[in-house]
């Protein structure tokens, strides 16, 4: 199924976002995981992908497993700035073979650890051009999916810019994005806002994290520019080590920020499970009756 056309027939959309594990046993727990996200009937879920081109062979295998061992439609994260556009086309090739229809088209950042590495001559430098790559050597074969940023790219100066470079990737051919994650809704709904007034019209999915490990997400949402409220801060600190008072505070958080997400008609929510099912399952949970009152209005 491709996830643009499923979206465009104004399906609420629920996914999940799992990461390809290094080690058998990590790939044992991820399978564990799926199966038991399965029985939510998410619209899709997607597998991410190493920015240096690591994960070439593990993310198209973990693809490959869901794609034939469940139902759930998949969605493959592609990073092109590692990759030459031939080994770029070499992999969308595969994933046609194998009869996977949804990307999600990423620039990706250099690997910390590689200093001295280089972008093959004529990499696409942006997801735009993974983007026109795609469209123009697979035509609509493919749905594709993009990045967005409701707080900004840590490299936008401001949101003008933000914008503009966003609406390059949607003019390109992207049919969906799903946000980084973020924590104060208002940005997202100024981030929506700033869209529909530049005529993007493409469904913007909130990216939802769970928080269950606070210095974990605090890391994360320091590189990536996400803004963690002081009140919510306030009330993680004192637990730090405290893995179960953790989980319960950024469960209860993240139930009220779909709530209101769901209350202002978002189209989706996609929810990073860093390859754990518990803080999703109890927040799908908590809003169960919402989405499927949402869900039941299936094309
Ligand atoms: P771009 O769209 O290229 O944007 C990057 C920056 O460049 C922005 O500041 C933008 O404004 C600017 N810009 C864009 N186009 C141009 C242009 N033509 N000229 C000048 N400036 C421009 N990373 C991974 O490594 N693997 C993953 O699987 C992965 N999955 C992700 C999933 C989601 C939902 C999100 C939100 C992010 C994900 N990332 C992943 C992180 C992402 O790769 C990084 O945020 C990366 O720094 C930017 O990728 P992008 O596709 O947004 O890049």
């Amino acid at each position: 199924m491709k996830i643009g056309e499923l979206l465009k027939k104004g399906t609420f959309s629920i996914s999940f976002e799992f990461f390809p594990p290094k080690t058998e046993e990590g790939e044992r727990e991820l399978f564990d995981t799926i199966k038991s996200l399965e029985c939510l009937s998410p619209t899709f879920v997607s597998v991410t992908y190493g920015a240096g081109g690591s994960t070439r062979d593990r993310t198209k295998r973990v693809v490959e497993r869901i794609h034939q061992q469940t139902h759930m439609t998949v969605m493959a994260h592609l990073t092109c700035i590692a990759h030459s556009r031939e080994e770029i086309i070499s992999i969308l090739r595969e994933y046609k073979e194998i009869g996977i229809e949804n990307i999600l088209a990423l620039r990706g950042d250099l690997p910390a650890n590689m200093p001295n590495f280089k972008p093959p001559d004529g990499a696409c430098k942006h997801a735009n051009e993974l983007v026109r790559l795609i469209r123009s050597s697979f035509g609509e074969h493919f749905s594709v999916g993009v990045a967005s940023y409701p707080e900004g790219h840590p490299e936008s100066p401001n949101m003008e810019w933000e914008i503009r470079y966003f609406k390059k990737k949607v003019m390109e051919g992207a049919d969906f994005s799903i946000t980084q994650m973020f924590f104060i809704n208002d940005y997202y709904y100024r981030f929506i806002d700033m869209c529909y007034k530049e005529g993007i019209d493409i469904p913007i999915i909130p990216g939802i994290m769970p928080i269950t490990n606070f210095r974990q997400i605090s890391k994360f949402a320091s590189m990536c520019g996400a803004t963690i409220p002081d009140d919510l801060i306030k009330r993680l600190e004192p637990h730090m080590d405290d893995q179960e008072e953790t989980t319960k505070i950024g469960v209860e958080f993240a139930i009220k920020q779909c709530e209101d997400l769901l209350k202002n008609g978002v189209p989706g929510l996609h929810f990073y499970t860093l390859n754990k099912s518990r803080a999703t399952l109890e927040i799908y949970q908590a809003i169960k009756d919402k989405v499927l009152a949402l869900r039941s209005y299936l094309p």
